[in-house]
This record gives C-alpha cells, sequence and structure tokens, in this order.
C-alpha cells in the first residue's frame, strides 16, 4: 500500500514496522507529531516524558532491558539528553535504540540552529540522515538493525523540511521482533571509571566497524554524471541540489553521515572536475574533503546558515532565482506574532509590563511574545528552564552591587516540569528574593497541547494522577505560594506587591486555562464559568485606546468613529479588557 505521508508520520510508521516496543519523547517543533503519530500504533508503550534527557533514559532503558525503542527530540532536546547520549555510547544497546534528532535550519522556532551531525561525531554514534519521507520509514527500520548489529544506539537527524513535507510511501506490516532476555553484565552496563575505560576500547573497536558499513552502505550512494560538476550532500538538499545542478552532474549522495565514509567521499572527489557541498548549517562534510585534501566549493559561495532551498542555491551560484509573481508589498499590513485572544498570560503581563525597576526573566514558550509590545514585559529567554535560576543569579548580582532593582521570573507549567524545577531548586537552596511566576495554562501550549505531569492525562487521553504544582513547590522549600487567576487583574496586582514585598523567593502560579485547550472532565469542574461571555463597547467609549494596550488582538479601533470595537468571533469574555477601560465603556454582551 502506498500512502502521503510527512517524515514525522512516516518516522513513526517505520518504529511500528520496526516493531518498535517502546517510545518517549519532550514535544517540540519540528519532531513532536513523531510522538503523536506513534500514539496511534497500540503495540507501542508510548509516553511524553517531562523532558529529554528523562525520554532518553526512559527509551535507553527500555533498549537495554531488551526491547526495541526509540527515542525522540528536537535539536536543543539533544543538548538536554546530551548526558545520557554520550554515556550509551560506551555503554551500547540490548534492544536496538534509535534517537530522532529534528533539527531547524533556518530557526523558524528555535532559539539557536545547531547541527546535531556534531553530535554524532563528538559522541561516536551512527547517524542517518534521510532525504524523503519514503527514506524516513526505511532508514528507521535500517537503524534498528544497525543499532543491533553495532551495540550501539543510532541517531537518526531529520530537518523541518524532512519532517513536514509530504512524499509517497510505500507501506509494509509490523515485524514482530521479540523482546531480548535480559542479562546482568556490570562489565558493560556499570561506567565507573575502572570499566568506563575498557568501554572506552570497546567503542572504537564498534567504531571501526560503523565505518566499514558507511564505506559500503547503499545508503551511501553515487549517481554518476558527466564528470565535470560533483555535488556531496545530505537529507533534503540532496533534492534541492538536483533540482538546481539536474542530471548531467555527479552526486555523491550521504544517508549515513557518521561515520563519513573517507575512501568513498575521495574516490567520487577525484572522479569529478568540480566539487560542490551543498549542506545546511555546519561544513560538517566540507570539511572533511578538504581533510582529504580536496578543495570544494561550499562555504565560499553559500550562505552559512538559513535553509538552502533551491532559489537560495541559485542566487548563490548564478545570482538570480527563479522568477515569481510579484505583488505590491505595501499592501501587506505587518503582523506581528501576539498572544491569541482570550489568553489568560495576557492579565500578568498587562500588569508586569507597567512595574518599574524591575527585571523580567523570561522562559521558552507562547508567553515569550510579551517581551513585545504593547507588554515589553520580558528582558531575556535563554533556554528551557532557564528563568527560575538566571533570575537568581541576577538577583544576586544586583543585590551586591546594591542596587534596588528586583527580578521577577516566568515560566510555563510544561517548562516548570521540563527543567524549571530543578532552577527552582536553586533558587529556595542559594537563597534569592526572587518573585517566581509558574504560568499553569494546564496544557503544553506552545507545540500544540500535549498532555504532562500536570494535565492529569497521559498521551493515550488515559487518566493519570496530575502533579500539584503547589505542594511540588512548596516541598523544595518555598514558604510563600500563592495562586491567582490572572484574569482578575486586582489579584495579579496584588500578588505581585506580595512578592515585591517579600525578602525571600516566592512563588506566583497563575491558574486559568489555554484559550485554545479541549477541557477535560476536571477542567469543566474546576472552571466552570471560563470562556462562555463576549463583550461588547458601549457608547460610554471615549476613544482613549486604554484598552488596546492589553494587546488582544480582538480589539481593534476605529478611527473615524473614535471607538474601540470588539470582534464577538475572536471575543471569549475574559474581561481583561473590561477591567482597563477608564469609563466601564466595555460590558457583557447583553448588559
Ligand atoms: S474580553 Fe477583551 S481582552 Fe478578553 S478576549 Fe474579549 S476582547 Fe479580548
Ligand atoms: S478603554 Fe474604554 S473608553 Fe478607552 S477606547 Fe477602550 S473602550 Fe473606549
Amino acid at each position: 500500500m502506498r500512502q502521503l505521508m510527512t517524515g514525522n508520520e512516516a518516522v513513526a510508521r517505520g518504529a511500528w514496522e520496526a516493531g518498535v516496543h517502546f517510545a518517549a519523547a519532550y514535544p517540540g517543533t519540528p519532531s513532536t507529531e513523531i510522538m503523536e503519530n506513534i500514539s496511534t500504533y497500540d503495540e507501542i508503550t508510548c509516553e511524553w516524558s517531562p523532558n529529554e534527557k528523562v525520554a532518553y533514559e526512559a527509551a535507553y532503558g527500555a533498549s537495554l532491558a531488551g526491547g526495541r525503542a526509540m527515542a525522540s527530540m528536537k535539536h536543543v532536546g539533544i543538548n538536554v539528553a546530551a548526558d545520557p547520549l554520550f554515556a550509551s555510547a560506551y555503554m551500547g544497546v540490548n534492544g536496538g535504540f534509535v534517537v530522532i534528532s529534528a533539527d531547524e535550519p533556518g530557526q523558524h522556532s528555535s532559539q539557536s540552529e545547531q547541527d546535531n551531525r556534531n553530535y554524532a561525531k563528538a559522541a561516536r554514534l551512527p547517524m542517518l540522515e534521510p532525504s524523503d519521507s519514503q527514506e524516513c520509514l526505511d532508514m528507521v527500520k535500517t537503524a534498528f538493525e544497525l543499532s543491533e548489529a553495532l551495540d550501539l544506539p543510532v541517531l537518526i537527524r531529520l530537518t523541518t523540511r524532512i519532517c513536514h513535507s509530504k512524499s509517497i510511501v510505500s507501506l509494509n506490516q509490523r515485524e514482530e521482533v521479540d523482546i531480548r532476555s535480559y542479562k546482568k553484565d556490570i562489565t558493560k552496563t556499570i561506567t565507573v571509571p575502572a570499566i568506563a575505560r575498557g568501554l572506552r576500547l570497546t567503542l572504537e573497536k564498534r567504531v571501526a566497524k560503523a565505518l566499514e558499513i558507511s564505506e559500503h552502505s547503499a545508503l551511501n550512494r553515487i549517481e554518476k554524471g558527466n564528470g565535470k560538476i560533483g555535488v556531496i550532500s545530505s537529507g533534503v538538499c540532496y533534492y534541492y541540489a538536483k533540482e538546481v545542478f539536474g542530471e548531467t552532474a555527479s552526486y555523491l549522495k550521504l544517508g549515513m553521515s557518521w561515520p563519513l565514509p573517507s575512501g568513498l567521499m575521495a574516490d567520487f572527489c577525484r572522479s569529478v572536475e568540480t566539487i560542490y557541498i551543498i549542506e545546511e548549517n555546519d561544513p560538517y562534510i566540507e570539511d572533511e574533503v578538504r581533510r582529504l585534501g580536496f578543495l570544494p566549493h561550499g562555504r565560499d559561495i553559500f550562505p552559512f546558515c538559513g535553509e538552502l532551498m533551491p532559489d537560495v542555491l541559485r542566487r548563490s551560484l548564478h545570482g538570480r532565482t527563479q522568477p515569481t509573481l510579484d505583488y505590491d508589498r505595501s499592501m501587506v499590513l505587518p503582523r506581528p506574532p501576539m498572544l491569541c485572544a482570550g489568553c489568560p498570560h495576557r492579565g500578568l503581563f498587562y500588569e508586569l509590563g507597567k512595574k518599574k525597576d524591575v527585571l523580567v526573566s523570561g522562559d521558552i514558550g507562547c508567553y515569550t511574545l510579551a517581551f513585545s509590545k504593547p507588554y515589553d514585559a520580558m528582558d531575556w529567554d535563554i533556554c528551557m528552564g532557564a528563568a527560575f535560576s538566571s533570575g537568581h543569579g541576577a538577583q544576586k548580582m544586583f543585590d551586591k552591587k546594591g542596587v534596588s532593582t528586583r527580578v521577577v521570573s516566568v515560566m510555563g507549567d510544561s517548562t516548570f516540569f521540563h527543567t524549571g524545577i530543578n532552577s527552582l531548586i536553586d533558587v529556595a537552596y542559594n537563597g534569592s528574593n526572587t518573585v517566581n511566576i509558574i504560568l499553569d495554562n494546564r496544557i503544553t501550549g506552545m507545540t500544540g497541547h500535549q498532555e504532562n505531569p500536570g494535565s492529569g492525562l497521559t498521551i493515550k487521553g488515559e487518566p493519570s494522577d496530575a502533579i500539584s504544582i503547589e505542594q511540588l513547590v512548596c516541598t523544595i522549600g518555598i514558604k510563600h505560594v500563592r495562586v491567582i487567576n490572572p484574569n482578575i487583574l486586582k489579584e495579579v496586582r496584588e500578588a505581585l506587591e506580595w512578592g515585591l514585598s517579600l525578602d525571600a523567593p516566592s512563588v506566583i502560579i497563575t491558574r486559568w486555562p489555554c484559550v485554545l485547550k479541549r477541557f477535560s472532565a476536571e477542567d469543566k469542574r474546576e472552571f466552570s464559568d471560563a470562556f462562555k461571555e463576549k463583550m461588547v463597547v458601549t457608547e460610554k467609549c471615549i476613544g482613549c485606546k486604554a484598552c488596546l494596550k492589553c494587546g488582544c488582538p480582538a480589539l481593534s479601533f476605529r478611527s473615524h468613529e473614535k471607538k474601540a470595537i470588539i470582534d464577538r468571533d475572536m471575543c471569549v469574555g475574559c474581561t481583561v479588557c473590561a477591567q482597563v477601560c477608564p469609563m466601564n465603556a466595555i460590558v457583557k454582551e447583553g448588559e
């Protein structure tokens, strides 16, 4: 059977066909849909984990116990999982273990552009790079075979275009693979130095075997052209290159990008007159080709960052792109990203943005948008879970210098479970008087509403005990904790004043569900009056525009009438704008 599939869907299908028993992930663009699709296969035990390190460790434990296991994450997630990743290279596997890294050239939704082929090289783990959805499916199956043959975890590097674009895939049945028996072997799985030094040597033997495979594998193939131009490429760049260089060029398509097949690459380079290396992000292949003594074109003509789409290649090579339809750009209004109408973070950031002499330490989530107008309510965001700890460090410096600036740190509920909890332990343990706010919208918002340890449901929608954030926070030693409704501005103001008046760390939990959330039965009970009203502007409006400062996209202003209006299709009646209006001109519909 053939089917149109995204790369992410094909990876999930490949895992199912490969007989995978266990899979774990933390959601992150562009990898999220891998686990969402795996969750539709009953044969695979699958889980959302609190973070990527935990996902890696859970899946790796399943592999050591004898199952075929997979962990998937976005590129920066590998940073979080790097500790077990390096250790697992020494320890090897029992059942096959495959790790998906979904990289993001062009940084569409990430804080950095990171080339995780470098992780394969650094950890000495084989890496495969599919170029389309069919290869996604096939390479997952190959990766499990390689993992078991080499006794190593195998990495698969995807990029955004592979994850999210669709191509035709041939499907097969699932191969039922027995869960291997587990046998205790401390010479392989205990990494005390006396044993780990031996494992280091064993790893090199496995790598030598992997290199032999890479040199002769069909994953690395040559397509012969007229001998003048030779292109070396991997991943989706292979197709970009074919579109631009056409059928006359020769290609070395690298499906296995670590270990790189140096012998094959040298033979290929000798067979052509001019060599082009087409690769996104780092000069990973190019450096190797130069090391082999050849002088390819790569970084000298192609951009060093962003995606190498065909038009980018054309512009670099010929100074022009394909003709496209033009349009009057002045007709397009700028539309900056903004919090949704009725977003429960709005009330907090509206009040926080007004605070003077306060530094706001932010984090990664949809609430990061509060850095921009009309709130201007964030000074920095570093990476998942860093708000509390980086805010803590900043507060210590302000105190040391004797300046009065206070730090307010903000992060989402899922981010708190991810790594924010460690960050807050640091605050409690090392004692700074920061105000730490957990934006509890009852779901993992930014990646598309995945369940988390606080939401009360598993990935399969089965009930799970929801972790109480307030109890957890008290347990780690925070003595000053408040839970507020962020839609009630008076509550927000009072809570901020309260936190800033304390000479000890405090936690404010702003609890209201994401406006786009599908309510669970518990949500319906707890937030029974949520999203039931619509608001309207009355004739009392004097056109002062104060309501626009709450930044809700449901609100706009009619200049000719000098009056605000509310789009009733967008408004969910959170009442934040009504609390801002000095004329009480915004009321519930029908009042
Ligand atoms: S009540 Fe006001 S702030 Fe809330 S969703 Fe409606 S228009 Fe937006
Ligand atoms: S804040 Fe009130 S009075 Fe001012 S523009 Fe908005 S609705 Fe009109």
